[in-house]
């Protein structure tokens, strides 16, 4: 059932009260009025009769009963009421104003009328009632009359009508309905008017309390419909503000959680308590190009992967473990740790988190660890074994002369070189890749490192007739940025190279060029040279080539690996770059970063 508007409650009780007041002063009034009009014409007809009675007593004799039928017509007709006069001995009726004379002796006794026999025993009587003979209410008065105008003694009886005071009550009964009525219909007009402004002002206060309530805080109650709104838009404004305050805190810690959500490097999938996904971050989706559709659906259906499936339904389940936990390889072959918890919503239902962690790197570099300690254990045990062995048969079997021992002697310390040699390289590879040092990079000349570099290593080519043939621009530093005992290791390594893999009287060609921000030096020899499927590899820790390694070099394959790692470090790169035209042995490039 619709309620009825306020304002139309308004004005029906307002119509209701209206008429109850109208109703019982009405009441009251014609009540009164009317009681009054009563009393008024019983008055009136008491002194009609008692100046018809003195009338009576005063005039002489009637000539007859027909004489004073017709005084009493006369008389009646100027007063404007009935006289009767009954005999009193036996109520026969001897003259009436309203009946011809001739009908007069037909009448019925008079006798039992109660004015009429109130009369005859309290001196006086009245009665109101209606009257047959003239068919209208009328007020009897009637008075004993002892012998008067030569009539016998009787009763004289003033019969005023009654309808006289009906028809002033009928009036004022109309007046009053007239005044009801507009009363009424001002009351209507003015409260329709009253109750539309009030309707008015409601709307509009309720507009703004809609406007608050469907989230625009900033809104708030200036007018209120009345009085008695003001507490309420008080009330109303005050908790709006609150509200606003409170949205505003909540937006704010919402757009920190939003920048941390999609700044993680981690991946975070959010279930609901029915373990569907309600949300992700970017970093999941670009671990696992989530699908266009994937809220709403379970992690097996977006990461098609079950050990996430089971992290889920054990976490979700009834006294489920508090933290989960599976590790996953992806296709791409990265392996990604996965883990959840729950967390309680406000109404109690339990929710999951999953956080995606990428491990590659960490399993890559426990994978490289245990690579690395194979290696070395591989490449030191190799020559120990070497040293051990011929020690232990110097020991056992001295030979007589010291000639003899020399060979052995000779191996024992060419393998304790290599060891050395092992050793150190390790020792510069590990601070090369030392984690959080910090790099003093500077602009320094290549063209003097290089230098330093040639007149180090020139004595050694000679030892094996290896010229060394420089081409760079004249009269130019070739400033880079590096840092001057790392840009040195770099050329004496890839020089030593060259001088160890070139042939007796061979050349190495050293080149710097300039290119576009960068420096680019070029050692190349004409030694065996490096096959397309080594040329990546022989940058990797411990590889070396086996076809080209020669005896009586201790190669510990970590050479090119720490000058990978230290020109990386000076933001430049390295690479092996020997198939040109007429390219013959291997040739190795770094380029370095020009200064700004
Ligand atoms: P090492 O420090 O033991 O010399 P490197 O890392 O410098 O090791 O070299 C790795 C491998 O690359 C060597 O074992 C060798 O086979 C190959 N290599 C390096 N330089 C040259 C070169 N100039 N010519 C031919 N092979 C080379």
């Amino acid at each position: 059932m619709r309620l009825r508007s306020f304002q139309v409650r308004l004005l029906l009780w307002g119509w209701a009260v209206l008429l109850l007041a109208l109703a019982a002063a009405f009441y009251y009034s014609s009540t009164l009025v009317g009681s009054e009009l009563v009393r008024e014409t019983e008055t009136r007809s008491w002194k009609q009769l008692e100046t018809v009675k003195w009338l009576l007593e005063e005039h002489e004799s009637f000539a007859g009963e027909w004489a004073m039928d017709e005084w009493a017509k006369t008389l009646a007709a100027k007063m404007g009421s009935r006289i009767t006069y009954i005999k009193g001995s036996d109520g026969r009726v001897i003259a009436d104003s309203e009946v011809p004379f001739g009908q007069v002796p037909e009448m019925e006794s008079h006798d039992n009328r109660p004015e009429v026999v109130a009369a005859r025993e309290d001196g006086r009587g009245m009665n109101l009632r209606h009257s047959h003979t003239l068919g209208k209410d009328m007020i009897y008065v009637a008075c004993r009359v002892s012998r008067a105008g030569g009539m016998p003694a009787g009763i004289l009886r003033v019969a005023v009508p009654f309808s006289i005071v009906q028809a002033r009550l009928d009036s004022l009964r109309i007046n009053f309905l007239w005044i009801f009525l507009t009363v009424l219909l001002l009351a209507a007009g003015a409260g329709t008017y009253l109750s539309r402004n009030v309707g008015r002002s409601i709307r509009a206060f309720s507009e703004v309390a809609r406007q608050i309530g469907e989230g625009n805080y900033s809104m708030r109650l200036r007018a209120s419909p009345g009085g008695e709104f003001q507490p309420l838009a008080r009330s109303v404004n005050a908790m709006a503000k609150r509200i606003e305050k409170h949205i505003q805190t909540i937006d704010e810690q919402r757009g920190q959680l939003r920048a941390m959500f999609e700044g993680m490097n981690e991946g975070v999938m959010v279930l609901d308590a029915d373990g569907r996904l309600v949300a992700y971050n970017s970093a999941l989706d670009e671990m696992i190009s989530m699908p266009g559709t994937a809220v709403g659906r379970t992690p097996i259906e977006v990461c098609r992967r079950y050990e996430v499936q089971e992290v889920a339904d054990q976490l979700l389940a009834e006294g489920g473990p508090d933290r989960a936990m599976a590790e996953i390889e992806l296709m791409d072959g990265r392996t990604v740790d996965v883990s959840g918890v729950p967390y309680y919503e406000n109404d109690g239902a339990r929710k999951i988190i999953l956080v995606f962690h990428d491990i590659t790197v960490i399993r890559q570099a426990e994978k490289g660890l245990r690579d690395f300690v194979a290696n070395a254990s591989h490449q030191l045990r190799t020559p120990l074994t070497s040293i051990k062995g011929y020690s232990e048969t110097l020991l056992d079997n001295p030979p007589a002369k010291f000639e003899d021992a020399r060979s052995f002697l000779e191996i024992i310390v060419k393998n304790s070189d290599h060891m050395n040699k092992v050793i150190s390289s390790m020792l510069a590879l590990a601070k090369s890749e030392q984690v959080g040092k910090a790099l003093q990079v500077s602009p320094v000349s290549g063209r003097d490192i290089f230098s330093r570099a040639l007149d180090d290593l020139t004595p050694l080519g000679h030892e094996r007739g290896i010229d060394f043939s420089v081409s760079m621009p004249d009269d130019d530093p070739l400033m880079v940025m590096g840092e001057p005992d790392g840009v040195l290791h770099v050329f004496h390594n890839l020089m030593q190279n060259a001088v160890k893999y070139s042939p007796d009287n061979g050349c190495i060609t050293v080149e710097a060029k300039k290119q576009d921000g960068f420096v680019a030096f070029c050692v190349e020899d004409q030694g065996p040279g490096i096959s397309k499927e080594h040329s990546l590899k022989v940058f990797e820790r411990f590889y070396r080539v086996d076809e080209n390694t020669i005896d009586g070099h201790g190669s510990a394959g970590l050479g090119l690996a720490i000058c990978r790692r230290i020109v990386q470090n000076l933001g430049g790169e390295i690479w092996h770059d020997g198939y040109g035209e007429g390219a013959r042995g291997a040739r190795f490039c770094f380029r370095l970063k020009t200064p700004a």
